[in-house]
């Protein structure tokens, strides 16, 4: 793309995991569709070149987090950063993704003209702003803000003497040998971080105003390595992402409908990891309900194990300011440290303040309703991939790519120039997402509504959507054809 006009078939936005993933799909299932990918920084992964802090991991399973037409070949269950951008990087080197992306093509407008059938995107490159034409837009750009994690105001903050690091922005010449470590926070990140920093580090203190839930995971899967040895890597693969999927969904579905029997699982596990006498119901039993906001997972009880050692202590409480030496409690207490990090996690941002503009409106995303998850009411030929919150996102992606795939040859096939999502004013709004977890809350008055009902509605189920995304008739008198 360069500042003359381009148009292409399909334009995605973002090389990350979904923008990869979309892009392989396109080119594995409409191979003669032409398309660009816009990103808007200098390099491919997303999240998963963007976060730097030791440790960094996935907490879902790699045979789920891995596209379904990829097979993760690794041994390890939780996939480390460096390889899960590899893995991303291959990928997108096998379907010939790389050389559609235009990295640092940052997008910041794109608008739909009816009269054509065509969104004009403008993208920002290096303070240049540059255009190109469209039949189809596709967001992949993520969910959270690049610029900024979520940061608390915290008093006195200014006083402290030593560094402040939120892992969204991990300096890499970063050292903690032998420091007092401070970590605010008790979600994924924190439960990673914590025992990678504490074999250098003198102390880790693990702060957490609330406790949530954690589990620990066996880092090998003897199933995945017995399966790899006796069947070819096709069907491993098949057998090994579907026992993952089955065991993820079972999970879930038990923890919503006997949350009692998963809580004391935890707590049993909890108990049997950490020291004998260990005050776990105050640090390790959440208010709330198992998957009302999302479990933490660590491999071989990594976090336990260092609570074991004495490397890191896990304190509740609140945070009533910092000083020149570290923290005070609420409850009056002092926890000195050398070095804070704020792992009080992310500022959502769903579309990412692209202005999209339909025939001259300016599109508010909250005042929309998504359909199946993947599209928006009265935006014609837009899809968004937002990934699971309580599965691995990739499962989504494959979906919702497979979905468009599915659409796009539908349209080719009867001719037809655009799809809008036609808003039926009998369904009722509900919000898209019921997670209590603070990121989710913090942001529900920017996220679009899903529906009481079919096709508006999301499952966050994989084994369900599965049927309806790849199954059900395009003409449901929902989309609207021309
Ligand atoms: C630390 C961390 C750990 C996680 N672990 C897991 C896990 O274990 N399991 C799980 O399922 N999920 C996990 N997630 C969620 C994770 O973000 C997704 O799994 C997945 O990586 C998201 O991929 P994505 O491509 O949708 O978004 P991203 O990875 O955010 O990629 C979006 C891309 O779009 C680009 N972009 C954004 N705006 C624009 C624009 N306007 N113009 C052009 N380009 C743009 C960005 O630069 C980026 O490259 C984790 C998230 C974080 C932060």
């Amino acid at each position: 793309m360069s500042s003359t006009h381009d148009h292409v078939d399909v334009l995605i936005i973002g090389a990350g995991l979904s923008g990869i993933g979309a892009a392989a799909h396109l080119t594995r299932e409409l191979p003669r569709t032409s398309y660009v990918v816009l990103e808007a920084r200098a390099a491919s992964g997303g999240t998963w070149d963007l976060f730097r802090y030791p440790g960094v991991r996935s907490d879902s399973d790699m045979f789920t987090m891995g596209y379904r037409f990829r097979p993760w070949l690794h041994e390890e269950v939780l996939g480390s950063g460096e390889r899960i951008l590899e893995y991303l990087r291959d990928t997108a080197r096998a379907y010939d993704v790389e050389s559609h992306i235009r990295y640092r093509h940052r997008v910041v407008r794109a608008s739909w003209d009816g009269d054509t059938a065509l969104w004009t995107i403008e993208a920002d490159r290096d303070g240049e702003t540059v255009t190109c034409t469209a039949g189809f837009l596709w967001s992949c750009r993520g969910y959270y803000d690049y610029e900024r994690g979520h940061e608390p105001e915290f008093p006195g903050r200014d006083e402290f003497r030593g560094p402040v690091v939120h892992p969204q922005h991990w300096p890499a010449d970063l050292d903690w040998t032998d420091r007092d470590v401070v970590v605010i926070g008790s979600g994924a990140t924190a439960v990673t971080v914590v025992p990678a920093m504490a074999s250098d580090a003198k102390h880790v203190t693990m702060l957490q105003r609330s406790p949530t839930y954690v589990l620990s995971l066996a880092r090998r899967d003897p199933f995945a390595t017995r399966v790899r040895r006796w069947f070819p890597a096709a069907v491993a693969h098949w057998l090994v992402r579907w026992k993952s999927i089955v065991v993820q969904s079972a999970f879930y579905r038990l923890s919503r409908s006997r949350p009692g029997v998963v809580k004391r699982l935890v707590r049993k596990q909890n108990v049997a990891l950490l020291p004998d006498g260990y005050d776990v119901d105050t640090h390790f039993s959440p208010r709330y309900q198992p998957w009302d906001q999302r479990m933490c997972f660590v491999p071989d009880a990594d976090l336990f194990r260092a609570v074991r050692r004495g490397d890191v202590e896990v304190v509740t409480a609140g945070i009533e300011r910092f000083d020149a030496d570290g923290i005070v409690l609420s409850d009056g207490r002092h926890l000195h440290a050398d070095l804070i990090v704020t792992a009080t996690g992310l500022r959502l941002s769903p579309f990412g303040g692209i202005e999209l503009v339909v025939d001259g409106r300016v599109v508010d995303p909250a005042e929309e309703m998504t359909y199946r998850a993947l599209m928006l009411s009265g935006v014609p030929n837009f899809v968004f991939t937002v990934g699971y919150t309580n599965a691995s996102w990739t499962l989504k992606v494959d979906l919702v790519a497979e979905f468009t795939c599915r659409l796009l040859a539908h349209m080719s096939a009867r001719g037809y120039r655009s799809v809008t999502p036609m808003r039926d004013p009998t369904v009722r709004e509900r919000p898209l997402m019921d997670f209590t977890s603070g990121y989710v809350v913090r942001a529900l008055d920017q996220l679009p509504h899903q529906g009481d009902r079919e096709p508006w509605r999301l499952r966050q189920s994989y084994i369900r959507d599965r049927r309806t995304i790849r199954r059900a008739d395009l003409e449901d008198g929902v989309l609207s054809f021309t």
